[in-house]
């Protein structure tokens, strides 16, 4: 064989300028010469793209060795190539399995001739993809979902299997003065920028941390007098990352954000007027010296953060303040009965398997809430995320009847009518004190609402809990413990027979009733539902989880009350 060259292919930080295969091969003499190019994973996105730049840049007649583990696809892209003159060779193959390298270097002797200047190995089969250099996940075709995650080894039940930082993040309009802009914790007093005036800090290392990030949002905040809205200072946030890495796509990172899905096609009318308007914004907050974009790739970038944004929640995982992008996290597709669950820890998010995952399972998240009706998941799921869910729980409706159940006490059809009707406009109600923080009132509409779904509505009924939520809430913020506890309770007891053991929403319930129950002096029940809603937050959470670590010191407390009591009891 001739000098191969160095193949191209993901190399650690810093030893190549150009980590992405696509732009080394734009940036080779346009003139290659006769070439042998062998191009694994190559029936699919990233690998197909790279296959046919390679066809423009090699001289007629060039040999191509395709590889990929599916067969239909690589031979439509033979199809494809075969027309410009070039010599293509398909080899089907599975990397991973033993053998198939040697088929694969048999297929590149066989097409190999003496005339061939150059040997080109773009080595780009899934299977060596590995996030953070781990080996707990691998990138796949997950079929009709397209990409996904599989368990790259068995994975423990609580097991990380990777953290991402986010490759860029914004805190919400909402709450920019209450929450620190490089970490996202919740502070009374943080400290300002003096320039924009804009961003909040927890101190001086809080600042200095961010301000790569900051210091063009900085500038373009002064320039325009004023911040836009959070859509648009995320675009452009991650646009000025985008331009700072050149597009490179790291080592721990699967995929370039800019291939992530955007759905932009998919919009109906009046999501595309909205797009519109935040484009125009983001063109007069855009002041990143001679870069000019097209609307047609602002758009993308704002239909990338519309169906991959990541909501962010405080450390106490209470309330909403900022929203991130995390490409590996994107690749996760949709379940709703999920083998894992997301958390944000220490700035990061944490992607923990809820159960024990066999290699080879794919991995999987819920984008919406559990507690919802098939019916209503799915149409979230299609107007947010534009796709069908499938999955068992849908296609089963398994838990619609509980979660839509009459009480024991079998009321008519027409009551049962009645009340649901109730419920619902009564919700609407306490929503709307609820916002305006109008406890007292939200209290009253509460146990008025619950008394009409007394005997009617089962425990498990949505409505139900729903009602039995806010009051707790309510009750809670005016310190009425037993009152509140009693609510809670009924809440947990509900939530046990529809949520699967370890869910965060579950566990978080719990570790609320518990905490209400011991405030109200409740001490061994209180304990007993806090060690519940610990286990569970191990797994969830984990244990360095500002959650997790603030329950411990309760559960500690409980405990210690509860052997004082023993101690002095007769
Ligand atoms: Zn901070
Ligand atoms: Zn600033
Ligand atoms: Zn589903």
């Amino acid at each position: 064989m001739a000098t191969p060259p160095s193949p191209v292919k993901r190399r650690s930080r810093g030893a190549l300028a150009s980590r992405s295969p696509l732009r080394a091969a734009a940036r080779m003499e346009q003139q290659l010469g006769r070439a042998l190019c062998i191009i694994t994973g190559a029936s699919r996105g990233f690998g197909r793209a790279v296959a046919k730049a390679m066809a423009r840049l090699v001289e007629p007649e060039s040999v191509f060795v395709l590889v990929a583990r599916s067969g239909d696809e690589l031979r439509t892209l033979q199809t494809e190539l075969a027309a410009s003159d070039l010599d293509v060779r398909c080899a089907v193959a599975d990397l991973s399995l033993e053998g198939a390298p040697e088929n694969v270097v048999r297929a590149a002797k066989e097409a190999f001739s003496a005339d061939i200047r150059h040997v080109i190995l773009v080595n780009n089969a899934a299977r060596t993809m590995t996030v953070g250099n781990t080996e707990t996940v691998e990138l796949f075709d997950a079929g009709p979902k397209g990409r996904g995650l599989r368990a790259g080894r068995d994975l423990g039940t609580g097991e990380v299997v990777f953290a991402e930082a986010s490759f860029a993040a914004v805190v919400f309009d909402s709450v920019f003065m209450q929450v620190c802009h490089n970490c996202f914790r919740q502070q009374a007093a943080l400290h300002r920028c003096a320039q924009c005036q804009f961003a909040f800090y927890c101190n001086r290392t809080c600042q200095t941390a961010c301000w790569d990030e900051h210091k063009n949002e900085c500038a373009a905040i002064r320039e325009a007098g004023k911040a836009p809205d959070e859509n648009v200072r995320l675009a452009a946030r991650v646009l000025w990352r985008l331009h700072k890495d050149s597009g490179i796509v790291s080592d721990s990172q699967l995929i370039s954000v800019e291939q992530l899905e955007d759905h932009v096609s998919d919009l109906p009318q009046k999501n595309l007027q909205r797009l519109e308007t935040d484009v125009q914004s983001f063109l007069e907050y855009w002041s990143y010296g001679k870069k000019r974009h097209s609307v047609d790739y602002i758009s993308h970038i704002f239909g990338i953060i519309a169906c991959n944004g990541f909501i962010m929640s405080d450390q106490k995982g209470l309330r909403s303040v900022g929203v991130g992008l995390f490409p590996n996290l994107s690749l996760v597709n949709h379940d709703c009965s999920p083998n894992c669950s997301v958390v944000l820890n220490h700035g990061k998010i944490e992607l923990r398997a809820l159960g024990k995952i066999p290699e080879g399972q794919e991995l999987t998240v819920s984008y919406v809430d559990f507690l919802n009706l098939s019916g209503v998941r799915k149409k979230k799921l299609m107007e947010r995320y534009h796709f069908e869910c499938t999955c068992q729980r849908c296609s089963q409706h398994l838990k619609d009847d509980l979660m839509m159940a009459a009480a024991e006490a079998k009321p008519s059809a027409e009551k049962l009518k009645e009340v649901t009707a109730v419920s619902e406009d009564c919700l609407e109600k306490i929503e709307k004190c609820h916002v305006e923080k109008d406890f007292h009132e939200v209290v009253k509409l509460c146990g008025e609402c619950l008394a009409k779904q007394e005997n009617v509505l089962a425990d498990t009924h949505l409505y139900k809990l729903r009602v039995l939520s806010v009051a707790s809430e309510a009750l809670l913020f005016q310190r009425l413990f037993p009152e509140a506890a009693a609510y809670a309770q009924r809440m947990v007891d509900g939530y046990t027979k529809l949520y699967p053991c370890n869910n965060a929403q579950l566990g978080l319930a719990i570790m609320r009733a518990g905490v209400v129950h011991w405030q109200s002096g409740k001490t061994e029940l209180g304990h007993s539902m806090i060690c519940q809603a610990y286990s569970i937050l191990m797994v969830t959470h984990g244990p360095d989880h500002a959650i997790t670590k603030d329950l411990e010191s309760t559960r500690m407390q409980t405990e210690l009350e509860l052997k004082r009591k023993k101690a002095t009891s007769p």
